[in-house]
């Protein structure tokens, strides 16, 4: 596995902190927890989408794209670092948005990321409504850009196709470099799941490291059999395009959609729990979306006592805070209940 044989740009500050949750390892009374610090990649408020996109626009480039499209819900973060990233490559991005949700109100519509996706200099082409076809919206927008003699770029919603995955590769190789530093034995790996592409790397690169490490990623949306099967399909692409051989055995991708609640982006009392002991015991941000969701599933587990006392549970926090000011009035709710 030689990932410099792929065309990649730099948009992160890497490696990103690997740190220990002293405070609240001791109140859960469970596991010793640390947390990978990938909500600090920098870009634009960072998060996970930065090392994709370090391999996808490394790869628009090497094509000459001329104009970036990307997908995602109302409140991506996905979207908002690309819109970063293409801009410092001097690069439009065009952005088709899907309306997933509907009952959070105006902040949720006009503050957080989506603010954030026009400060940078995005530009909506369409707020689509929940279960448009919004990869074929691309495909449509980009056939009529190459008609008047562009080239655009398509990202997939997350970045989530074999070559963003190789970021989640580079962030597996990371992970291990650093345990190896620090003599830190990892026994699980837990974090958030969506698109699938940050899972699906991992996995990837877990497996061709051949580090036993077990991952667990917990669902914010899909069920688990549908999760991971999505997982096991992009892990297997990305392993045939790193030119890894043999069948990645489906065993070796987990995940649990027992936090999703009602559905994405839709708020729980799990998620608003985590959300407060991160920030009250260790002064650190989670998502109303997703991390929020990845940290309540593994306070849950940790309750069900699924790890034992002296075990090390390594956290990878995939960013997110710029989508709380999305959710105002549900926090707020949630402080003064
Ligand atoms: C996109 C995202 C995820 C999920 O990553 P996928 O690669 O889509 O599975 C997790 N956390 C945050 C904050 C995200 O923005």
């Amino acid at each position: 596995m030689h990932l410099a044989r792929f065309p990649r740009l730099s948009f992160g500050h890497f490696p990103t902190p690997l740190e220990p949750l002293t405070q609240l390892s001791q109140l859960l009374g469970g596991p010793n927890i640390w947390i990978k610090r990938d909500d600090c990649t920098g870009l634009a408020t960072g998060g996970n989408k930065t090392r994709k996109l370090e391999f996808l626009l490394g790869d628009a480039q090497e094509k000459q794209a001329d104009v970036i499209i990307t997908q995602g819900a109302t409140q991506s973060n996905h979207v908002r670092q690309t819109v970063a990233a293409a801009a410092k490559l001097g690069l439009k991005t065009h952005i088709f948005l899907e309306q997933r949700v509907t009952t959070l109100g105006d902040d949720y519509q006009h503050s957080g990321n989506i603010l954030l996706d026009g400060l940078l200099g995005g530009e909506i082409i369409a707020h689509l409504p929940a279960g448009t076809d919004m990869q074929q919206a691309m495909e449509h927008h980009a056939e009529t850009l190459r008609a008047q003699g562009f080239k655009p770029y398509v990202i997939p919603g997350g970045g989530s196709n074999p070559v963003g995955a190789l970021g989640y590769v580079a962030c597996a190789q990371e992970l291990l470099w650093q345990s190896s530093q620090q003599r830190l034995r990892i026994d699980h790996i837990v974090h958030a799941t969506g698109s699938a592409g940050t899972q699906a790397g991992l996995v990837a690169g877990l497996h061709a490291s051949n580090s036993g490490i077990p991952l667990l990623g917990i669902s914010v949306r899909a069920p688990r059999e549908k999760q991971e099967q999505n997982v096991w399909r992009l892990a297997q692409q990305t392993l045939e395009l790193l030119g890894v051989e043999g069948e990645l055995p489906r065993e070796s991708v987990k995940a649990n959609s027992d936090y999703v609640g009602e559905g994405y982006g839709l708020p729980t009392t799990s998620m608003l729990e985590a959300l407060q002991l991160l920030a009250q015991h260790e002064g650190i941000l989670l998502d109303p979306v997703y991390s929020g969701k990845g940290f309540a599933g593994l306070i849950g587990l940790i309750r069900e006592g699924a790890f034992r006392k002296g075990e090390n549970v390594v956290f990878i926090h995939t960013g997110g805070s710029a989508g709380l000011f999305g959710y105002r009035q549900v926090i707020t709710d949630s402080l003064a209940s």
